[in-house]
């Protein structure tokens, strides 16, 4: 079947006005489209539903607006993409979609962690979106990988709070040569050992802990290697809880480790699942099986 191309709220309601929520698969993307997004994209078609792809620069989500001016941007080469996949339907927002919405989200806790504590506002910004997507939309599934595990928890939020019947389907993070997970923003960076490098701390971190030989304060030492050896400006490094992205107790949980830096101007992250449960005695990383 056509890939059919929505541009207005009108086209997309009349699109989906016969078709029950449960058929519909939505998979939000802000476009310059990778294997990440073609991953996601192969797993909603698994159902035979109808698969919904939107590509969308969220300005809500920026705040600043040099980031927003740069974001990468291949509308031509994603619709090629998107319509030798066999996506149903892609919806690009007009102007009208967002056009002077001064009306916000409240998220807590949640959005002041990790990426939240140096862009503030960020998470609202994606929620609100969300929200506007979801109300026009009504699916039945979202799709969200896990490279913005973060924003998997504020999506779950906003559809626990505001009682979407909303089922969140997930994939692991989608990886190159290297390690190096798949960004839109990848292409911006000239030096990608970089971004190697910023994987292989993830690796080693992991391998510490894994051996049962990891103390918290040796986030310290991997975050200084990465500053001194010049690859680039770290924002955060941290090992937290999935569930809720709350610091480790001795209580054993699962967790996962979360890394935000600025590589050459591009803001890079990534994040790294521990499989194993985890909790901390006394400054130590245990694991327990
Ligand atoms: P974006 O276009 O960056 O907003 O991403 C749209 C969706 O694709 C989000 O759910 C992302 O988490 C997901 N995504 C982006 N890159 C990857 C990746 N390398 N692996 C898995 N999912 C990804």
């Amino acid at each position: 079947m056509k890939t059919l191309i929505l541009r207005s709220m009108a086209e997309v309601k009349k699109a989906l006005e016969s078709s029950d929520s449960r058929n519909i698969n939505f998979i939000p993307t802000m476009g310059n489209l990778h294997d990440g997004h073609f991953e996601l994209i192969r797993k909603a078609k698994k159902n035979k539903n109808i698969n919904l792809v939107s590509i969308y620069v969220n300005p809500l989500q920026f705040n600043d607006i040099k980031d927003l001016d740069n974001y990468p941007r291949s509308l031509d080469k994603d619709l090629k993409n998107l319509t030798e996949l066999g996506v149903s339907m892609v919806y690009l927002p007009e102007k009208a979609f967002n056009l002077n919405n001064t009306s916000t989200i409240q998220l807590g806790e949640i959005a002041n962690k990790l990426c939240g504590k140096n862009r503030k506002g960020h998470f609202e910004g994606v929620a609100t979106i969300i929200l506007k997507f979801l109300l026009l939309i009504k699916p039945g599934q979202i799709y969200l990988g896990e490279k913005d595990f973060q924003q998997i928890l504020v999506i779950k939020k906003i559809i626990k709070d505001f009682n979407f019947d909303l089922e969140v389907k997930t994939i692991p993070i989608i990886r190159g040569p290297g390690g190096i997970a798949f960004s839109s923003r990848n292409q911006r960076i000239k030096n990608i050992n970089n971004l190697k490098k910023v994987y292989d701390c993830l690796c080693k971190i992991k391998i510490k802990i894994v051996e049962d030989n990891f103390y918290m304060k040796d986030l310290e030492y991997f975050e200084d290697n990465l500053i001194k050896s010049g690859v680039c400006k770290v924002n955060y490094l941290e090992i937290l809880r999935e569930s809720d992205l709350a610091e480790l107790t001795s209580v054993p949980s699962k967790c996962r480790i979360f890394i935000s830096c600025n590589i050459q101007g591009v803001n890079v992250i990534d994040n790294l699942s521990l499989k194993k449960v985890c909790f901390k005695e006394g400054g130590r990383l245990m694991t327990s099986s």
